[in-house]
């Protein structure tokens, strides 16, 4: 074939592919238009999976009747005019691309009215052809969308099923609800209220309406800084939002939302640097629910990438990673909470019981009962002195606080402590070891002998000098001092064996000492060592969680005790 110039219906509709994958694409670009208008207020209705309709309302701008064709050119758009407006964008969309892309694959309409104009225009586009009319309608734009890919067999062909098709125009819906807590959502999806956001401007009453209560009663607001390296430091990027509790976790990463500037992205740099706060505390195979607002300079960042606008590139994303990391970590250590008997108790509570208990604040979801906005529940921030009563079962340290009474499992308090100690000493390179009198040598399985090969030079870091010595044998010199004189072999076989080598395994060694060599359950413990536990346990980063994410003490307060015993 000779070398053509494809003519201008092709050209749209293969841009058009890149901008509108699926249906969700379309409700993204629709409900970015809108929010770039400056709305309170959105409405978008689906049916047949975005594929039949798709109508986005919203009480914006408007179009100016004169710009109204305008609007579905190709980059023609209202948000940049010159090449240095593209180096600092605010808006959500800045391509001109959305509309005419959306009018290449399926039918529009559109009825919009701008400030100052008695009456609205209504636009219809079908196949190129362009049908105009006067219509009324207050100030605002609505958007619909029909027969979506009805043109294009090959892209309905590949979408997945209506209810897949609706779950991500649901999470589309979700994240920018969660975004702009200010702006009250509506999803409809056939016929159906979906998402509803009251538009409080609080990003707490978002986080209710989206994943209800009891997720919102987990979360703590992140103390708004700037998390440079060294803390906090005058310079950008601002995080802000909301960090779960790892009583919340979910085993999806799907709870986890991140904005820049106020933009939906997918950044895998990011989610890392959050579940990296959250290590240790959080149990494996687990992810966050969290909420992590970005604000910078729009000239430290890139968000032209590509055409769905949801990839973005930081002039400096060491310092991003590590802003999000640290205020994510100082959140968590406040969050960290002492379970207490009553969310002991909570948990035989009945189905009824529960929802009659979180009831008001559903209602405030709804809107229906505007009330000031609810702090999430208080927060244990450190452990108080404590003093010690005794050993119960030769297991647990009972000890008495000011508020009240604490039953601490203190094998897994002291694997906390060692597990913190240990990670301190490996930064420092001041890990303590111990010579053997005589090397040892050890056998391994095949399998584990693959994994241990390859981790011979972790395992130096944390101290054992350990070498391959022939077939399915290893040669040890040396091993941390802690497991001096414990099963330091058991635990090397063990570790080995853990999921073939995935992980991290700085991490996964770490805690494997820190379990080896603290004190077991049944060990009776004197009083001296109780407080020596004790005082460590007070001192430690994150007291209240053992490192494979287990509580280290139960407490119970005083109140809690006068009402268990009926006094006021
Ligand atoms: P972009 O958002 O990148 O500018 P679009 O094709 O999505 O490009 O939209 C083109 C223009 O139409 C926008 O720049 C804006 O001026 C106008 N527009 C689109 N949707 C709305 C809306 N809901 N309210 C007000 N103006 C709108
Ligand atoms: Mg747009």
């Amino acid at each position: 074939m000779p070398i053509n110039v494809l003519d201008q219906e092709i050209v749209s509709r293969i841009a058009a592919g890149e901008v509108v994958e699926r249906p969700a694409s379309v409700v993204k670009e629709l409900v970015e238009n809108s929010l770039d208008a400056g709305v309170s207020q959105i409405s978008i209705e689906v049916r047949g999976g975005g594929v039949s309709l798709i109508r986005v309302m919203d009480n914006g701008s408007g179009i100016s009747s004169g710009e109204a064709e305008l609007a579905f050119d190709r980059y023609a758009t209202s948000k940049i005019g010159s090449l240095d407006d593209l180096e600092s964008i605010l808006s959500l969309g800045f391509r001109g691309e959305a509309l005419p892309s959306i009018a290449a694959v399926a039918e529009v309409d559109l009825v919009t009215c701008a400030a100052g104009e008695s009456v609205g225009t209504y636009l219809g586009l079908r196949d190129g052809v362009v049908d105009r009319e006067s219509q009324g309608r207050s100030q605002g734009t609505t958007v619909t969308v029909r027969n979506l890919f009805r043109k294009v067999p090959a892209r309905l062909k590949f979408l997945k099923s209506r209810a897949t098709e609706n779950s991500h125009i649901a999470n589309i819906v979700t994240r920018y609800a969660l975004a702009f807590p200010e702006v009250k959502f509506t999803l409809f999806i056939d016929g159906r209220a979906t998402v509803t956001t009251p538009g409080s401007g609080q990003l707490i009453d978002g986080v209710i309406a989206v994943y209800g209560s009891e997720v919102a009663q987990n979360m703590l607001e992140i103390e708004e800084g700037r998390w440079g390296e060294g803390g906090m430091t005058a310079s950008p990027p601002l995080v802000t939002g909301m960090v779960g509790s790892p009583a919340i976790s979910r085993s999806s990463r799907d709870y986890l939302s991140l904005f820049v500037n106020r933009r939906w992205i997918n950044s895998r740099l990011l989610a890392w640097a959050v579940e990296e706060a959250y290590h240790g505390i959080i149990r494996q195979g687990k992810h966050p629910v969290a909420i992590i607002n970005i604000a910078l300079s729009p000239k430290e960042v890139d968000i032209n990438i590509h055409p769905t606008k949801t990839e973005v590139k930081f002039q400096n994303e060491h310092a991003v990673f590590s802003a999000v990391q640290k205020a994510v970590r100082q959140a968590l250590i406040k969050l960290t909470p002492v379970p207490s008997i009553e969310e002991v108790a909570t948990a035989y509570e009945t189905p009824s019981a529960l929802k009659q208990r979180f009831q008001p604040l559903v209602e405030r979801a709804g809107g229906l009962a505007p009330s000031p906005p609810v702090a999430p529940q208080t927060l244990v921030v450190a452990l108080p002195a404590l003093r010690i009563l005794g050993q119960l079962s030769s297991s647990y340290i009972i000890a008495e606080g000011p508020d009240g009474l604490y039953l601490i499992d203190q094998h897994a308090a002291h694997e906390r402590i060692l597990f913190e100690r240990i990670g301190e000493q490996r930064s420092r390179q001041e890990i303590e070891v111990q010579g053997l009198l005589e090397p040892a040598t050890f056998e391994v399985s095949p399998q584990q002998e693959e994994v241990l090969r390859s981790h011979c030079k972790d395992l130096a870091e944390f101290g054992f000098s350990i070498e391959p010595f022939g077939e399915r044998t290893f040669l040890v010199r040396a091993v941390p001092a802690l497991l001096s004189g414990k099963d330091w072999a058991g635990m090397v076989r063990e570790l080995s064996d853990s999921v073939a080598g995935e992980g991290d395994w700085v991490e996964k060694i770490a805690i494997s000492i820190a379990c080896h060599s603290a004190v077991k359950a049944g060990q009776v413990l004197t009083d001296d060592e109780m407080r020596e536990l004790v005082r460590q346990l007070e001192q430690a980063a994150i007291p209240h969680t053992c490192p494979h994410g287990r509580p280290t003490m139960i407490h119970l307060g005083l109140g809690q005790l006068r009402k268990e015993f009926g006094r006021r």
